[in-house]
């Protein structure tokens, strides 16, 4: 009899979830004045946790103002040393907060607290730490001596990493001494306002830092106001387009984080346990909402059977449920209409021919499930092969040679990530210099460093974030008279 696990949920009793939010502007929470509340609910039980506000064009309008007031005003004349005191206070507060954090976001999100806990809230601190150390070293940033802010940045993130992807947008716009208008996803707005909360515990001076909750209605707001000087979002190609379209002509700048369909290529001499863990962290990792999800793997056909064998093997270990449960590895779905997308391409994976397996898996009676799921014998022009399906579903395609793997890699209409499995450094180099992608991780798969640039190529968007190259995206040369 294999043993099984007890229940070892975390105690939500540590985070104090308030019935409603107003919207985060001037350093104050607001009501908002034309946007109609939306609630905000914990995928797993489909339980509403809080009512959100919803910022209509005006209230964009005023928390633009306030971060304009901030730049122009106190942050703008802010020693930059100081700044980086501010950061790395921020910083130090989501680490004794940490618990709370984690906790939060695996309600509001649904993902496993493991990752909450052990992933999203340490990389957020880590941000926060890293871009702290670049506030007073700007003349190093790559653009010259006294390299100078863009002003007010309007920043929209997605709802598979809340927190993080807001540190990705907040600290280096900070350090570089811009201020920010930050819209969290409609689904998934929790973490960022008790990221405002934070704002204010540390004192961040007023305006430096605004909130406004709401759908893509508030982002459309934000991306168009005519007194934002970048656009930083991250989210899907389609949106990532209408944002090109609409700042087309404008003197606005702009970073775009868009979707993927990453290659996880494996060797016949890579070492293969370890290789199915880096498959598994690949694309179940966040129950696959990862952007650079390796979610094609590419398998070299004389180990096909022993990666396949040992995948499933390992498949039917991993524990779906309670996102709350410190063994729990797969949690919700976020959303209803996410749901619907996984179940709908997968259907069509069917339909179109490949074989669709899944372990035996029991799903939740409440909430949104999807089980961990495997595609073979797909079509490389199937809609699984090419299309992304942002859950816990992967293709598996075989290749022979490192030429045809790099043709089949590079065969999609996105560029972000990859992945390669040998033990042969020359064929890691060999194999980085082909596969058009911004991240390419050897013998390991989703690491993710403030320190490393990230970002895409194609379809996947532009500009990096993270790194040097991140904080310059905040910046402009200085000039005479700067
Ligand atoms: P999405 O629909 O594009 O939404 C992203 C954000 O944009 C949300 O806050 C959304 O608001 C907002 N938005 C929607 N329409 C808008 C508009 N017309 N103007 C301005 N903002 C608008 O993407 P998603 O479904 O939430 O996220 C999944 C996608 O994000 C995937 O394709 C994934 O690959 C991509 N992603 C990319 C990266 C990266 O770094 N490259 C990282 C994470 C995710 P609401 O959701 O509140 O309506
Ligand atoms: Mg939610």
């Amino acid at each position: 009899m294999p043993f099984d696990y007890a229940p070892a949920p975390e105690s939500r009793a540590i985070v104090d979830i308030k019935a409603s939010y107003g919207l985060f502007i001037g350093g104050e929470f607001t009501d908002a004045t034309d946007g109609t509340p939306f609630k905000t609910i914990s995928p797993s039980s489909e339980e509403v946790l809080a009512e959100v506000s919803e910022a209509g064009p005006s209230d964009v309008d005023r928390a633009v103002k306030a971060a304009r007031r901030a730049y122009t005003g106190v942050w703008g004349r802010l020693a930059p040393a100081e700044r980086g005191k501010y950061l790395y206070r921020i910083a130090r507060i989501v680490q004794e907060r940490a618990r709370e954090l984690a906790v939060l976001e695996s309600l509001d999100n649904g993902k496993p607290i493991r990752e909450s806990r052990d992933v999203d809230v340490p990389t957020a601190a880590a941000h926060f730490f890293y871009y702290a150390g670049w506030a007073d070293k700007l003349d190093y940033a790559g653009l010259g001596p006294a390299p100078r802010p863009l002003g007010v940045a309007g920043q929209i993130i997605p709802w598979n990493f809340p927190l993080l992807m807001l540190s990705w947008k907040i600290a280096p716009a900070l350090a570089a001494g811009n201020t920010v208008v930050l819209k969290p996803a409609e689904t998934t707005p929790l973490t960022a306002l008790l990221f405002a909360e934070i704002c204010q515990q540390a004192d961040l001076p007023p305006g430096v830092v605004n909130i406004v909750t709401g759908a893509g209605e508030t982002g459309r707001a934000l991306v168009e106001h005519p007194d934002v000087d970048k656009v930083a979002f991250t989210g899907s190609t389609e949106v990532g387009k209408a944002i090109a379209r609409a700042i087309a002509g404008t003197p606005k700048k702009a970073t775009l984080e868009l979707g993927g369909k990453a290659a996880n290529i494996v060797f016949d001499d890579a070492p293969i346990d370890q290789a199915v863990e880096g498959i598994v962290n690949g694309i179940f990792f966040n129950q696959g909402h990862v952007c650079c999800a390796g979610s094609r793997l590419l398998v070299q056909e004389n180990v096909y059977d022993e990666v396949l064998d040992s995948l499933r093997r390992r498949l039917g270990t991993l524990r779906l449920g309670d996102p709350l449960d410190k063994n729990t590895d797969i949690g919700a779905i976020n959303s209803a209409a996410q749901l619907a997308r996984i179940r709908e391409l997968s259907d069509v994976g069917e339909s179109e021919g490949a074989q669709r397996w899944s372990p035996p898996c029991e799903l939740p009676e409440h909430g949104f499930w999807f089980p961990p799921t495997l595609f073979t014998g797909a079509g490389q022009s199937s809609r699984i092969a090419q299309e992304e399906i942002f859950g816990p579903v992967l293709t598996v395609l075989t290749f022979r040679t490192p030429e045809e793997a790099v043709a089949k890699a590079n065969n999609t209409p996105y560029g972000l990530s990859a992945g390669v499995w040998t033990e042969k450094g020359s064929r890691i180099l060999w194999m980085a210099g082909r596969l058009r992608a911004g991240v390419v991780w050897a013998n390991t798969f989703n690491r993710f460093d403030p320190t490393s640039p990230f970002g895409g190529y194609k379809e996947s968007g532009f500009g990096r974030e993270g790194g040097r190259q991140g904080l310059a995206a905040y910046l402009t040369r200085g000039g005479p008279g700067a």
